[in-house]
C-alpha cells in the first residue's frame, strides 16, 4: 500500500554515499532538499555544502528535524508544502539568482512531475538537480527517440536529464512497491531568456501531437488544429517528417520546427 505523503525512508548507506558522490558538493554550494523525511540525506548534505534548506510538509517530521539539526548552523528546515511555497520570494530572500543552487532530493513520488516542472519553469532555476524518482519515471524522462512522451519532451526541452543508477525498493523502509533511480538534470535553460508565448505555443503543439496515444502525428495534428490531413502532411514534409511518423518518434528539435509551422 502506498504510504501517505510518499514517506519511504532511505536505509541503505551505500545508496546514500552514491547520491552524495553524484551531487559533487563544494563548501560554497547552496542546496535545496525537498522532503528531507528523517534527515538521513540532509545530514550528509550539511557536512559538505555551505547551506542546506530542507522543505518538509510533515509537521511532526519538521519538528524532529529542527531538533536533530539545532546545532547545525547551515541547515534550515522549512515546514511547507513544496507545491504551495512562494518560491520566487524564497529565491529573492536568499539571492539565489546571484549565487546559484542545486536541488538534491529523494522526491515524494506522488508529485514527481509537478515538482520537476516547478523548478524547470522557475524564474530562478537550479544549476543542477540530483533526484531520486520512481525507476519507470526516470526511464520515461531520459527516453530517446521512439519512446518519447510529453514528460520526456517537457524535461528535455528545458534541460539535459541523464540516468545515473537504479536503486532497489529494498533500500527503503517501509519498502515501497516500486524500484527507484537517480537522475541528474543539468544544462537547465533560464526561462527568463525565453519568450513566454513561444513556450506556450511549443507545448500546445506537443500536446496536440500526443493527443491520441497510438495515432499517427498527422491525424493528431489535423484533428487538434481542425486542418485537412493532406495539408498537415504537406506541412510536416518540410521538417522533414514522414506522414506515418508517431509523436513518440520526434526529437525536441523537430517539435520546435513543428511549432514554427503550427504554433
Ligand atoms: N529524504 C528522505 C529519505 O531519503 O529518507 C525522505 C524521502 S520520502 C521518499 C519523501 C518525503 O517528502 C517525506 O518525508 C514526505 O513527508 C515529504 N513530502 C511529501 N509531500 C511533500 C510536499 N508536498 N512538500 C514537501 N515535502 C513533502
Amino acid at each position: 500500500m502506498p504510504t501517505k505523503l510518499g514517506q519511504n525512508f532511505l536505509r541503505d548507506e551505500k545508496v546514500l554515499k552514491k547520491i552524495i558522490a553524484a551531487a559533487d558538493l563544494k563548501a560554497d554550494d547552496f542546496v535545496i532538499e525537498i522532503g528531507p523525511g528523517e534527515g538521513v540525506l540532509t545530514e550528509e548534505l550539511a557536512k559538505r555544502a555551505g547551506k542546506v534548506i530542507a522543505i518538509e510538509v510533515d509537521e511532526v517530521l519538521s519538528k524532529l528535524l529542527r531538533n536533530k539539526f539545532s546545532n547545525k548552523k547551515n541547515v534550515e528546515i522549512i515546514n511547507e508544502d513544496i507545491l504551495k511555497i512562494n518560491f520566487s520570494e524564497l529565491a529573492t530572500s536568499y539571492k539565489l539568482q546571484a549565487i546559484g543552487y542545486k536541488i538534491v532530493a529523494n522526491l515524494p513520488y506522488y508529485i514527481t512531475s509537478p515538482i520537476i516542472r516547478l523548478f524547470l519553469e522557475a524564474d530562478c532555476p537550479p544549476r543542477e538537480m540530483i533526484l531520486m524518482v520512481q525507476k519507470e519515471v526516470a526511464e520515461r524522462i531520459v527516453a530517446g527517440l521512439g519512446k518519447m512522451s510529453i514528460l520526456a519532451v517537457s524535461v528535455q526541452y528545458y534541460a539535459h536529464p541523464e540516468m545515473l543508477f537504479t536503486v532497489s525498493k529494498n533500500a527503503f523502509f517501509p519498502v515501497p512497491e516500486v524500484d527507484s533511480a537517480i537522475i541528474r538534470v543539468t544544462h537547465i535553460v533560464n526561462r527568463v531568456s525565453q519568450n513566454k508565448e513561444d513556450v506556450k505555443d511549443f507545448f500546445r503543439v506537443v500536446r496536440a501531437g500526443f493527443s491520441a496515444k497510438r495515432k499517427m502525428l498527422v491525424n493528431n495534428l489535423s484533428s487538434s488544429f481542425h486542418l485537412d490531413k493532406k495539408e498537415v502532411e504537406e506541412k510536416i514534409k518540410k521538417i522533414p517528417l514522414s506522414g506515418k511518423v508517431r509523436a513518440q518518434e520526434l526529437s525536441v528539435e523537430e517539435w520546435k520546427k513543428l511549432t514554427k509551422l503550427f504554433g
